[in-house]
């Protein structure tokens, strides 16, 4: 039994020696804008490859997906929680405009992809993705760009996957991870189903197409598995329904409030935490928790630097001091359908035209990838058995 075990644990690693995977993120890639748009190569993908939708880690921002989807952990357990957020024990505040703050490695927990891989002996490359510019256990990827002055055009990067690829054999990453901020930029100025964000997905639909293009014309093309997913969907808003905090909370109750949403209430002292709970309560449009008694379902409220109160709206809602205007945003419940991800996979290890029927986690693709490269897993909140069938 240890045999046979240990023997397949062999044969998987070798399998990953000529296996190669390009994991591309489109950040706001909602789960239907390939159904809404006019998108001739997602359509291709899914009859050639497999279609899926997914459900991202709650909160369904940036930051904390992107690091799920390198971890396999919920932002619960790898310490990312929000895309700003207090650091209780020094009062510092995490947030994606303090770059020393966004590079500080201890905030990051876990064990991303690119570590993972890389410490099993395969090369591994980013261009972009959230936490491999931090020196996370004093190691980044084999190849990797700072998120920080003049970031190359959408296309320059389908250019730098692909100059990685043809680096040779030695020095060839075997996980590329390649991250794009369309359709979200477009989804956040314009609303989910608008022109502008429709051009910014066939555009992102025609450069996927280019990319696929040039992989296969690789001279181990066929040994490359690509996966396009994002990090969560996208929702209209409207300024009509915006809900101000200090309209229902005393200024003194209150240290500060991060993040737009789910809004992350720090209070001014332990004695104002009941209070604020109980006025905002009262608010219709609003759900609201303290510390520790997060529901079950969101996976939330354990982390160490978890708010005092948090307050979710409901999808659509607004709950922000600052003045928001019309179109689209994303924070909400991860179980809300427009929070939902597209999911696109194509190459030797991928069923052939098969649609998933219901949606999987993002925290499972850690775990997919790594089997893909034959290289074992840390532990994760993923599992493999829930996308096996993705599979051939
Ligand atoms: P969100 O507010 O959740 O929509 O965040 C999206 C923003 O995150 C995008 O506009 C990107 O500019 C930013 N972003 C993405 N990756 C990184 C990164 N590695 N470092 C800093 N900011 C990033
Ligand atoms: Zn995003
Ligand atoms: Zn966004």
């Amino acid at each position: 039994m240890l045999l046979s075990a240990l023997w397949l644990a062999v044969a998987a690693w070798s399998a990953g020696r000529d296996s190669y995977t390009v994991l591309v993120s489109l950040d706001g890639l909602r789960w239907d804008y390939a159904e809404a748009f006019d998108t001739p190569f997602f359509d291709r993908l899914a009859m050639q490859g497999v279609k899926a939708v997914v459900t991202p880690s709650f909160p369904s921002k940036t930051f904390p997906n992107h690091y799920s989807l390198a971890t396999g952990l919920v932002p619960d357990h790898h310490g990312i929680i929000a895309n700003k957020f207090k650091i209780r024990s020094s009062g510092k505040v995490f947030t994606l405009s303090d770059s020393t703050m966004r590079g500080d490695p201890q905030y990051y927990g876990g064990d991303p992809l690119w570590l993972t891989v890389k410490h099993q002996g395969l090369p591994t490359a980013t261009v972009y993705w959230v936490g491999s510019d931090v020196a996370i256990k004093g190691e980044h990827p084999d190849y990797w760009r700072s998120y920080s002055g003049e970031l190359m055009s959408l296309e320059q990067r389908v250019d730098e996957v692909i100059r990685l690829l043809r680096l040779p054999d030695d020095q060839r990453p075997h996980l590329v991870m390649a991250y794009f901020e369309e359709p979200d930029a477009s989804g956040h100025s314009h609303g989910p189903i608008s022109a502008p964000t429709r051009q910014a997905m066939e555009r992102m639909d025609s450069l996927m197409s280019v990319l696929w293009t040039r992989i296969q014309a690789l001279p181990f093309g066929s040994e490359v598995n690509l996966i396009i997913t994002g990090d969560h969907g996208m929702t209209w808003v409207n300024h009509e329904r915006q809900l101000f905090p200090m309209d229902y909370l005393k200024p003194e109750w209150v240290d500060q409030i991060d993040n737009d949403f789910p809004a992350l209430i720090y209070a001014s002292q332990a004695q104002y935490i009941d209070s604020i709970y109980t006025a905002l309560r009262a608010v219709d449009h609003l759900r609201v928790w303290r510390r520790g008694e997060v529901p079950a379902y969101l996976n939330y409220g354990t982390d160490k630097n978890m708010a005092d109160v948090m307050v979710l709206p409901d999808v659509g809602w607004v709950f922000d001091q600052t003045p928001w205007t019309d179109g689209g945003t994303h924070g909400y419940d991860h179980t809300l359908s427009d929070m939902w991800v597209a999911f696109r996979a194509i190459g030797p290890d991928f069923k052939q035209g098969y649609t998933r029927a219901g949606t999987f986690r993002n925290v499972c693709v850690y775990p997919l990838v790594c089997h893909l490269l034959g290289v074992a897993p840390s532990p994760c909140d993923g599992s493999l058995d829930e996308v096996l069938d993705l599979l051939r």
